[in-house]
């Protein structure tokens, strides 16, 4: 049995964002394991969570125990289901599987009921200032052979058009944007795309929770008529309630759940069918004891899986997000934007990407491991973050 000997947070920006890496050490040579924890825009306060509280929690315990102790660590400041503490969380635990699988000698999926299939087929990003450079990049994409394609023009709500030229007088500085020609605009780039490049191509859309709830209603009812394969947050957490109206004008099939860091957000979207995709970020929910039971949940109503899968997860997290993809019957989509070979070169091991597919490799574990000297070249950085600071046309705030 295993003791848990130590606990360390490495981190690292080999392509720019901030990445959180937990290993965690046994008293078994050459047993540790590695998570992923990164909340790339407050990766001080998740390192602080992990070394500060967890660590002296969790130091001389058994590491085979992974339900009890992410049980735990859950519980034991009493408040709970916070963005920073569900990805320190997250790190531990996924380290404490990435130990069991190693000890068994497999790959993490097999502790997971085995392959279900053999690659994750994933979606990529395409934006876009002009229609023409959209499909320019989709086409770049199909060649590659990737048949799923996220359809965005000029940024999350189209940030290149007009929001800032009817602004009042001592409008504050921001990301400004216009919903009514960011609809317009997405339309007409899901459009052009349909038309030129046909119905084989499955298209995906993301609203990034920036309209407003009716705006979103009328929004999602538009894109039924280009057979989208998932509208990606049409609303913000905070406004789930209006989902049975989205539900009751179209058949827009629905993703949500990046933002979502309780049960009570998840939950009574999979067994009210109010979802067709779950899309947690799998740190930001707790790590893979959670999602594993979530992804069973969604088995069992007919919600399939779209793990969030962008550039601020760290190689580490990619790796989980394709173990489970691999593994769950209910696998949906899996979003990818590739690894720089920087990251390639810090994280040896990277799932493997060809044509449209990630492979999870065969060594036991997560498959991954981290480069703690080159990880170091590559520090990471606090500026003030800017792309979050969205406004409307009025000046006010929005959510980004
Ligand atoms: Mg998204």
């Amino acid at each position: 049995m295993p003791i848990i000997r130590d606990i360390r947070v490495i981190a690292t920006a080999p392509a720019g964002a901030n990445l959180t890496v937990v290993r965690v050490e046994t008293d078994e040579p050459q047993l540790y394991g590695l998570g992923c924890a990164t909340f790339t825009q407050r990766h001080l306060a998740v390192q602080t969570a992990v070394l500060a509280y967890l660590r002296p929690l969790l130091l001389g315990r058994p590491a085979d125990r992974v339900e009890e102790l992410w049980q735990l660590m859950m519980n034991n400041g009493y408040w709970r289901n916070g963005p920073v503490l569900n990805n320190a969380i997250a790190g531990v635990d996924i380290a404490l599987w990435d130990i069991k699988a190693k000890q068994a000698g497999m790959p993490l999926y097999q502790l997971l009921g085995g392959q279900c299939r053999a690659g994750a087929a994933i979606y990529r990003h395409a934006d876009g200032r002009d229609l023409t450079e959209i499909e320019d990049n989709v086409r770049q994409f199909l060649a590659q052979g990737v048949h799923y394609v996220r359809i965005q023009h000029g940024g999350y709500g189209g940030v290149e058009s007009a929001g800032r030229s009817r602004c009042p007088d001592g409008a504050l500085p921001g990301r400004y944007y216009d919903p009514r020609a960011y609809t317009r605009r997405a339309l007409a780039a899901l459009e052009h795309v349909r038309t030129t490049l046909g119905e084989e191509l499955e298209l995906l859309h993301d609203v990034h929770e920036r309209l407003a709830p009716a705006a979103a209603v009328e929004f999602a009812r538009d894109c039924q008529a280009l057979r989208l394969f998932f509208l990606e947050d049409p609303l913000a957490p905070e406004d789930l309630a209006w989902l049975d109206n989205i539900r009751r004008v179209c058949t827009t099939p629905l993703a949500m759940g990046e933002l979502f860091n309780h049960p009570r957000e998840w939950t009574p979207l999979i067994t009210g069918r109010q979802i067709d995709f779950m899309r947690m970020h799998l740190t930001q929910m707790g790590g893979l004891t959670p999602a594993r039971k979530v992804a069973a949940l969604g088995e069992l109503h007919g919600v399939r899986t779209a793990w969030h899968g962008p550039g601020d997860v760290s190689p580490v997290g990619h790796a989980l997000n394709v173990h489970l993809d691999v593994a769950a019957p209910n696998f949906g989509i899996q979003e990818f934007s590739g690894f720089s070979d920087a990251l390639q070169n810090v994280f040896p091991g990277c799932p493997e990407l060809r044509g449209g597919y990630l492979y999870p490799n065969d060594r036991p574990g997560l498959g991954v491991d981290i480069d703690e000297t080159l990880a170091a070249k590559f520090p990471c950085r606090d500026p003030v973050v800017e792309w979050t600071q969205a406004r409307l046309p009025d000046g006010s705030l929005h959510r980004p």
